[in-house]
């Protein structure tokens, strides 16, 4: 492409006159959405743990493999709900390169986050920094599985037990993910998904709690009423309403097909990129099923020619919305930068990282002549380095 088509970040015609998104929600049978929402119309029945919802929560245990599924109106509030369950008080370990929501849960829950690095291999929460940051007033853990990439349960296992912490997984990224042959909510004493329409799975907006008391978890969702006459504790209003079960229900009879189609994609964007010198991929478990819902790419800007941001402005000139995740870190955050844990210095591996990732547009029906595309580009980029150094250093 570079001979016969001039980059646009160089003065050429961008390759899309509209923009290529990073991610588009799946679309779910229209009709058969419509039959549902004429069912909650006839029922009359709008939230508050009806027909839809009741459904939802069943087929979605079933479907995640594991006992009891809480679904919330957002996984912000379901990881909030999570921490509060648990009864904690003083700090949880967790990882900076991370969606803003995982911190902003834990200090909107009373609690105190710490930071901890993450493995530069597969970019989640690594056990031994987390291990260096463990005191007195440490109550629990917030490991995140990045990607949908399982964490080392294991390890954080093995260190929450000799501590005697408390676990509670981010899995907003990883549904239907299993790892060690057990599907990825049974690990921890929490797992918290997010139904958002830009995750795989989703109920327009939308989360769960998977694991705990689902009891529990249900008072804390509306208000603590536990009957009419009795509101134990102080609760809040998590509930997902039935328009959103519907949408889960009809999006779940579609999951599986997306999940596939992600995974084709997945194959051929590795193909077209893994020979190219400078880009390196997120290590995986051998003995996981992973859920192909992000794709990234690790630039190493020696290698490369070029840093991840001036790839990234390279697609972006195009108009493919590639995107900087996590870019900045959590600890950079104002709320949080003034923390001990936040300091650079003890965060290197997740510094050089965020510094690193640019994730490429992943949906179901993206298309393989899209991906060519995009995969192109890159190749361009990679193929172009000198001139583009040169040429936007003038700028
Ligand atoms: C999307 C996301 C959340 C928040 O999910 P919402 O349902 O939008 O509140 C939390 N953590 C991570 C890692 C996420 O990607």
């Amino acid at each position: 492409m570079s001979g016969r088509r001039e980059l646009a970040l160089l003065g050429g015609e961008p390759l899309y006159s509209k923009p290529l998104y990073l991610t588009r929600p799946l679309v779910p049978d229209e009709a058969r959405f419509h039959e549902l929402i004429a069912t909650i119309f006839r029922n009359r029945w709008f939230t508050n743990d009806g027909e839809m919802l009741r459904e939802l929560e069943k087929r979605l245990a079933l479907r995640l493999g594991v006992d009891s599924c809480t679904t919330f109106c957002n996984a912000t509030i379901a990881l909030q709900v999570a921490l509060r369950s648990l009864d904690l008080r003083g700090e949880v370990i967790t990882s900076p390169f991370t969606f803003p929501a995982t911190v902003h849960a834990i200090e909107w829950t009373g609690l105190t986050p710490v930071f901890c690095d993450i493995d530069p291999a597969t970019y989640n929460f690594d056990p031994a920094s987390a291990a260096e940051w463990i005191g007195a007033n440490t109550c629990a853990l917030l490991p995140v599985h990045v990607f949908g990439n399982p964490c080392d349960v294991v390890g954080i296992e093995k260190l929450a037990g000799a501590r005697g912490l408390r676990v509670v997984y981010d899995a907003a990224h990883a549904f239907a993910v299993s790892h060690l042959g057990r599907p990825i909510g049974v690990w921890g004493d929490l797992s918290v998904f997010s139904f958002h329409a830009t995750k795989l799975f989703h109920t327009a907006e939308g989360g769960a709690v998977v694991g705990g008391d689902p009891d529990r978890l249900k008072l804390l969702r509306n208000f603590g009423i536990l009957n009419e006459e009795v509101v134990r504790g102080s609760g809040l209003n998590g509930k997902l309403s039935e328009l959103h079960a519907a949408m889960g229900l009809t999006v779940l009879e579609k999951v599986d097909e997306e999940i596939a189609a992600r995974g084709r994609l997945t194959q051929a964007y590795r193909e077209r990129l893994e020979d190219l010198p400078g880009v390196h991929f997120q290590r995986t478990p051998a003995d996981h099923v992973p859920n192909n819902g992000y794709f990234s790419l690790e630039i190493d800007a020696d290698e490369f020619g070029l840093s991840r941001d001036q790839v990234h402005r390279t697609l972006r000139a195009e108009n493919i919305l590639c995107r900087k995740y996590f870019f900045p870190l959590c600890s950079e955050n104002e709320a949080y930068r003034h923390l001990p844990s936040a300091d650079p210095a003890r965060l290197p591996n997740a510094h050089r990282l965020a510094a690193r990732i640019l994730c490429l547009p992943l949906f179901g029906d993206l298309g393989m002549d899209n991906l060519e595309r995009i995969a192109e580009c890159v190749r361009a980029a990679r193929a172009g380095a000198e001139r583009i150094r040169r040429e936007t250093a003038l700028r």
